[in-house]
């Protein structure tokens, strides 16, 4: 079991990115970290809370992949958006904020994911953008979710929280969340 993140469904099979649960978690991770310390807008928020909602402690295993098209891009803020992720994908290669992580990882796994990953930003095009797919998601979102909320951090980890809390919590807070 694992997960794939790919463009998306017209992708060539070949070129998804395939990894295990673990080497998910480590890739979410050290984006939502890059991601948390980077984000300014709304918008950039947006994408890290999506990303950090990927959580395999609360939704199970083997379930958090995803499509790059599936986040929630807009096209008015689309560039900027492409360009935010691209400094996240850096700066999680530059280890920000890995201070807060309690494993190390295993850099020889992550940097080509990270490589991949980062080809996948850039093919995203404003042509790919559907406008629903952060519509729906909004829409979804209980009234006490965080993208509905000014977008709290974590007290204990300042990191953004999703639905799910704070990833860090999730794991090694055993449940407790530091809100
Ligand atoms: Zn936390």
């Amino acid at each position: 079991m694992g997960n794939i993140i790919r463009l998306n469904d017209k992708q060539p099979a070949e070129e998804w990115l395939s990894m295990s649960n673990g080497g998910t978690d480590v890739l979410l991770d050290v984006l939502v970290l890059a991601g948390s310390a980077l984000a300014e807008k709304d918008s950039e928020k947006e994408q890290v809370v999506w990303l950090a909602q990927h959580d395999q402690n609360v939704v199970g295993l083997g379930t958090v992949g995803f499509d790059i098209t599936e986040m929630p891009w807009t096209k008015a803020d689309f560039a900027s958006q492409q360009v935010f992720m691209l400094r996240c994908i850096a700066a999680a290669r530059e280890k920000l904020w890995w201070e807060k992580l309690e494993y190390e990882p295993n850099e020889e796994l992550l940097m080509p994911q990270l490589d991949t990953f980062e080809s996948f930003i850039r093919a995203m095009t404003e042509e790919l953008v559907d406008e629903n797919e952060r519509l729906e998601w909004l829409a979804e979102a209980d009234d006490d979710d965080p993208q509905l909320n000014g977008f709290p951090v974590c007290r204990k980890h300042q990191v953004l929280r999703s639905w799910c809390g704070c990833r860090f919590c999730t794991v090694y807070g055993h449940g407790v969340s530091y809100f």
